[in-house]
């Protein structure tokens, strides 16, 4: 049964982004291009380059559309997602290998509760961020926030955090992403899928990394213990 895992060092354990990685397209950024309320921009400019950590950012982006809302961006968000292919054959390779899988999302949980409900992931193997809205203004909740080992320290929902419960020295830790909310945890793992501008941080920083378009991808090169065949 587990032969497939046997390529590995250690024992795999996979962290999975959700938005822009399990979805084809950012969710965040989809909701606040689409209902753009006035003073979004400057805070999404502030946090490409940085000036505003991910956790400020999304906050105060949020705290601008009304909690009255709630049904309507919701249901845009599930109407335009789409998952990206083979996420189904990721999970069923995981199931079958007994490997962990883990969603690790600087999202929200009112859009990826619902997007994840048809694949059955246990609820505790879902890391994202919270939401309140009770007040007049939409409220996120940071559950998940940074240990004492993050240099971050303003990660939101802290990936590192989630990926050191798995001792480096046990496990043969993996993280898949495309973007900005990865960038701290692949600096910490042993192997990276990556998108987007997570493929040219790897670059960068020269982190061992295999760049991929879809999941079938990812299950791919772990049938070949993440090297790049
Ligand atoms: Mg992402
Ligand atoms: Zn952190």
């Amino acid at each position: 049964m587990k032969t497939h895992t046997n390529h590995f060092p250690r024992p795999p354990v996979l962290f999975c982004d959700f938005d822009g990685t399990i979805t084809t397209s950012d969710n965040i950024v989809a909701i606040m291009k689409h209902f753009n309320p006035p003073g979004c921009e400057a805070i999404v400019n502030d946090i490409i380059n940085e000036s505003k950590s991910i956790k400020q950012g999304v906050g105060e982006m949020f705290a601008l559309l009304p909690s009255s809302m709630k049904e309507e961006i919701t249901s845009f968000v599930l109407n335009q997602a789409t998952i990206r292919p083979g996420f189904t054959q990721l999970l069923e390779w995981c199931k079958l290998h007994e490997v962990p899988f883990y969603v690790t999302s600087g999202g929200i949980d009112f859009f990826l509760y619902p997007i994840l409900a048809p694949f059955e992931i246990p609820t505790d193997h879902i890391y994202c961020n919270g939401s309140d809205f009770n007040g007049t203004n939409i409220n996120i909740l940071w559950p998940h926030p940074c240990d004492e080992q993050c240099e971050h320290g303003e990660c939101g929902m802290c990936k590192t955090a989630v990926i050191r419960q798995y001792p480096e020295n046990e496990y043969f830790r993996i993280l898949i992403g495309d973007s900005i909310t990865d960038f701290a945890g692949a600096k910490i793992v042993d192997l990276v899928f990556s998108r987007s501008y997570l493929t040219e941080k790897c670059i960068e920083l020269g982190l061992p990394h295999i760049p991929f378009e879809t999941f079938h991808d990812v299950v791919h090169h772990l049938e070949q213990g993440g090297k790049k065949s």
